[in-house]
């Protein structure tokens, strides 16, 4: 058996896991990540686009954002489309922060490039990873590489390892309280080779079911429709999902579109999902392993990236001196902000999406709330403070040096929201 010593172990190459090892480096802290797929399989895997602002000025501080700042699109505001009617959200003047839409494949390529070039120790398409002796001063990672029985020891296992992953699996039976829901409903997403049809995100409240317009770059648009929660994918070829795509969007009855080629399509679940405590003993959850949430808020990766800030300035502090109070505060301090993050992305599931067995009268609420929403300054800047981060931050005690930098590109701030 071949042994490894590390400060932290690292499950899992997502987001979460490539982010801390970078932190730690650029600390002095050393970690190995184990990752169940092939780097490949883990640089085109799409799914979340939407980075806050905190996210992005993160990545930026850590270095990650040369091609970010390149190539990632600044978004300030937002669509809303209901009763065949649009409607402008302008978050960034209410609230000064802004968006970037960018692909999460694009910063899992760019963190392995970053840790790749810093000499950091990643193994891809691990398929066996077992936490042991999580509740001891040296817990271990059990797996095979290339054929060799491998174990790698260190001071403590950060289980980035997602919602399917092994970590949180490892805990004793009882340590741990689940919190889920889920959701009447899925997202069939697709990501198609067309020019997006807007500049911003369109959010279309049918009743047919919710669609949302995004995109990943100016040839690329990424759209999704609400479908059933089982509805397989066979039951959607191209023609149906344009079809359906174009009755969503539609404007007083007209088609307003760009299609184009398929490149990708996936049905995701709609649910919610939070452990607590996100620690047990030497093993530290963080993401998509301890929480996820619908994506109609857009937030799953970014309270990722939250949690992994948190974690690393807690194993920083430790080696710098042995302090214990960051880690001992983490599972705290990350689930207050896990918990708007929830409560946000209920919300917004609940005011987007038709409910299959909601009566007419839950109907009329939903249309006086979005009519709230798009006619109320107050309204609109509440929402808008969750939708970029902003309430987080201030969570976090972070407001007053986000304050200072409000970032609102001059000429397009555009008043209040306005009807088409
Ligand atoms: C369709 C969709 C759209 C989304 N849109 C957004 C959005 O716009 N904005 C947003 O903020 N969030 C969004 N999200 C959520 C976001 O993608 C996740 O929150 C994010 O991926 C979490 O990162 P993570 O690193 O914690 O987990 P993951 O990305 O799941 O990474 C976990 C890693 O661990 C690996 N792993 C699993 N098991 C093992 C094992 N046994 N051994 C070793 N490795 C293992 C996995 O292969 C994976 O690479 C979206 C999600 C979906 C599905």
């Amino acid at each position: 058996m071949r042994r490894l010593r590390t400060q932290v172990v690292i499950v899992g190459a997502g987001p979460s896991g490539l982010l801390l090892s970078h932190l730690l480096s650029l600390r002095g802290v050393d970690s190995i990540v184990v990752e169940r797929r092939s780097r490949e399989y883990v640089e085109q895997r799409v799914r979340a686009g939407l980075l806050e602002q905190g996210t992005v000025d993160l990545l930026r501080q850590a270095g990650l954002a040369d091609r970010l700042d390149r190539e990632g699109l600044v978004h300030e505001g937002f669509e809303l489309r209901f009763d065949g009617s649009q409607h402008r959200l302008p978050f960034a003047e209410l609230t000064g922060w802004t968006t970037c839409m960018y692909g999460q494949q694009e910063v899992v390529k760019d963190l392995i490039k970053a840790r790749a070039a810093a000499g950091g120790q990643l193994y891809f398409g691990i398929e066996d990873v077992a936490p042991l002796d999580v509740e001891t001063d040296a817990p271990r990672v059990r797996c095979t590489v290339q054929g060799e029985p491998m174990e790698i020891i260190g001071d403590f296992v950060a289980g980035c390892d997602g919602f399917h992953g092994v970590c949180r699996h490892s805990v004793p039976t009882g340590a741990l309280t689940t919190y889920e829901h889920a959701y009447p409903f899925a997202w069939l997403g697709i990501l198609a080779s067309a020019a997006p049809s807007t500049e911003e995100l369109i959010y279309a409240v049918h009743e047919g079911g919710f669609a949302l317009h995004s995109m990943r770059s100016p040839t690329i648009s990424r759209l999704y429709l609400q479908v059933g929660p089982a509805e397989p994918l066979a039951d959607w070829p191209d023609d149906r999902i344009w079809a359906e795509l174009r009755t969503r969007f539609a404007l007083h009855g007209q088609e307003v579109l760009n299609e184009g080629p398929i490149l990708s399509r996936s049905v995701t679940a709609m649910r919610s999902f939070v452990v607590e405590p996100m620690q047990y003993r030497r093993l530290f959850l963080a993401g998509d392993a301890a929480h996820i949430v619908p994506p109609s808020a857009a937030k799953g990766l970014n309270l990722a990236v939250a949690d992994v800030r948190h974690l690393a300035a807690a194993f920083t502090a430790w080696y710098a001196d042995g302090s214990r109070e960051l880690l001992d505060g983490y599972s705290r301090a990350c689930l207050a902000a896990v918990w708007q993050g929830q409560e946000f992305s209920a919300f917004m599931t609940s005011l987007l999406h038709r409910f299959p067995a909601e009566d007419d009268y839950a109907v009329k609420l939903r249309q006086a709330r979005l009519r709230d929403l798009v006619t109320s300054r107050a309204a609109a800047t509440a929402f808008a403070e969750h939708y970029v981060g902003l309430a987080r931050a201030r969570l976090a005690g972070a407001i007053g040096e986000r304050q200072s930098s409000p970032r609102t590109r001059a000429g397009t701030a555009g008043g209040s929201t306005h009807q088409a």
